[in-house]
């Protein structure tokens, strides 16, 4: 079996224990991972705090903290295929998404790189003649970052990028199911040449999350996953009253109008819920149809979902892979019958293959006589599309909003009046029209409600691993006049 290690503090190091990863495709255990213990996880935190205040770190100018950043960009570029490769293997998700996924991955680093110098303070008119004040951005300190098994590589760049931008330094702790991608691209790191301790990158489950999160020298968790995990990360951080932002889940509305193009409206639809297997947070899990043509869509959507290419995710023609893990699939069916047992009917998929592997086919569920179904309210995280039936805007506005979630949205229309009111009255972190699931460095992406808060991507992301120290200063020789008056 292939054997991966962590690195802590500039070294890489085996866990105090160890687990099999297994391949989604199959079934069956492929590689040897390190398993972090609290000692292993308290290490990395200290050797962190330690770079943090280092001169190493601390006195590099924020240019040469650009430069690394951008050589890290350039070495995410060259090993591109071999990391896709990684996370296609250990993951199940398609080499066709983790092959596109890893230039974005390097464009996020790249983006980062050129904002590390533009991170700017402010000077302020104050309203006193002897004194100058200005304000100093500074990094927050170390920052705890959590990520789940979609998309590891992607989503610890959204925080590596600009908390080491901002001057933080990092615990990157990889989701126990499918950690190898990370743990190599600790070697891009080591590389790339940031100082011991700058990052660190280790795996493990709730005790190794829990141990970091709780840690007394963390003071930022940027966690991606579950609500329920979220809520134990806010309770955790009473302990050290770290920041957190908080990426959760969604059970996002995809709204389709009688007047929009549906050939369009369809493949944005697949690529929506069928893209990556459905393990996407912002999939567009509920399919919101204009009445009139709910028929005509839903055998479209249908025709396209049945003519899906299922298989081995390292082949180029897959389209659906493997779900990551034999939980998820068990989860998603038992989703499915217990919507079933609600009034929703299955128009097409809903059924465990047989054979090795952890493999769910593309799922329609009618809910329209079903509104109490947990296929219109729980997000499966697996590819399956809910589908239910408006009659006019006003329903649909009330439809989409129905939901504790706030994620991501989509609208597709030919009206650009009723775009603007549907952008307008949307409950969601981002609205897409007339698309889904772009996403780019440059653009804030983030939810509210049970989907979450805090932004990633964009300055405000920057800016967020942040602090601000304001200084002043006297510039009058006079001395201090009467001490017990403040001035
Ligand atoms: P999860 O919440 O189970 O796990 C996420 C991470 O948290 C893992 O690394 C896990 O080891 C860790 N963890 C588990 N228990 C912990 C604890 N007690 N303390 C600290 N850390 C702990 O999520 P998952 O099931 O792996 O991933 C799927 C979820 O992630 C979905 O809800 C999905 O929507 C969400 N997600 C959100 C985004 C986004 O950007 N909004 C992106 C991708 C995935």
């Amino acid at each position: 079996m292939d054997r991966f290690q962590h690195y802590i503090d500039g070294a890489f190091e085996d866990g105090e224990g160890t687990f099999a990863s297994i391949d989604p495709a199959s079934g069956a255990p492929w590689a040897q991972m390190p398993l972090a213990s609290p000692a292993d996880v308290n290490r990395a935190v200290e050797a962190a705090h330690r770079a943090f205040g280092s001169a190493e770190w601390a006195g590099m100018t924020a240019m040469a903290r650009g430069k690394l950043l951008f050589r890290l960009a350039e070495l995410v570029r060259a090993a591109a295929p071999r990391l896709a490769a990684l996370e296609t293997r250990d993951t199940g998700k398609i080499i066709r998404e983790t092959s596109a996924q890893i230039a974005y991955v390097a464009d996020y680093y790249q983006y980062y790189a050129g904002l590390a110098d533009k991170i700017e303070g402010a000077h302020l008119p104050i309203d006193k003649p002897d004194m100058e004040v200005w304000l100093r951005r500074e990094p927050v300190g170390v920052v705890a970052a959590i990520v789940p098994w979609n998309s590891q590589l992607f989503l610890s760049a959204v925080k590596l990028g600009p908390a080491l931008a901002a001057g933080c330094t990092v615990v990157l702790k990889a989701s126990e199911d499918g950690p190898a991608p990370l743990l190599e691209f600790a070697r891009l790191v080591h590389e790339a040449g940031f100082p011991a301790g700058v990052v660190n990158i280790l795996t493990g489950g709730p005790e190794a999350g829990h141990t970091l999160s709780t840690h007394p020298k963390v003071a930022h968790i940027a966690f991606t996953g579950g609500p329920e995990t979220a809520r134990h990360i806010v309770r955790a951080s009473a302990e050290n009253l770290a920041r957190t932002s908080l990426e959760l889940g969604g059970k996002s509305p995809f709204i389709v109008f009688d007047d929009a193009d549906l050939d369009s409206a369809a493949n944005a639809q697949v690529s929506g819920i069928f893209a990556a297997t459905g393990q996407s947070c912002v999939a567009g899990s509920r399919l919101l149809v204009q009445s009139g043509i709910k028929h005509d869509f839903l055998a479209r959507l249908t025709a396209k979902a049945e003519a899906i290419a299922i298989g081995a995710p390292e082949r180029m023609e897959t389209e659906v892979g493997p779900l990551c893990t034999m939980r998820q699939r068990d989860r998603i069916a038992l989703l499915i019958e217990r919507s079933v047992a609600a009034g929703a009917r299955v128009v097409t998929g809903g059924k465990v293959p047989d054979g090795p592997g952890f493999y769910f086919p593309p799922t329609i569920l009618d809910c329209s006589d079903a509104p109490d179904a947990p296929a219109l309210r729980e997000e499966f995280f697996g590819p399956v599309l809910s589908v239910v039936s408006f009659e006019d805007e006003a329903e649909a506005l009330s439809m989409a909003n129905d939901t504790q979630f706030g994620l991501a949205s989509g609208v597709f229309t030919r009206s650009l009046t009723r775009a603007h009111r549907m952008i307008r009255g949307i409950r969601a972190g981002v609205v897409w029209v007339n698309t889904y699931r772009a996403v780019s460095p440059i653009a804030p992406f983030g939810g509210h409600g049970l989907s979450g808060h805090g932004r990633e991507g964009g300055l405000a992301a920057a800016l967020d691993y942040t602090t601000i120290k304001t200084v002043w200063l006297r510039t009058s020789d006079d001395p201090i006049p009467d001490p017990f008056v403040m001035r």
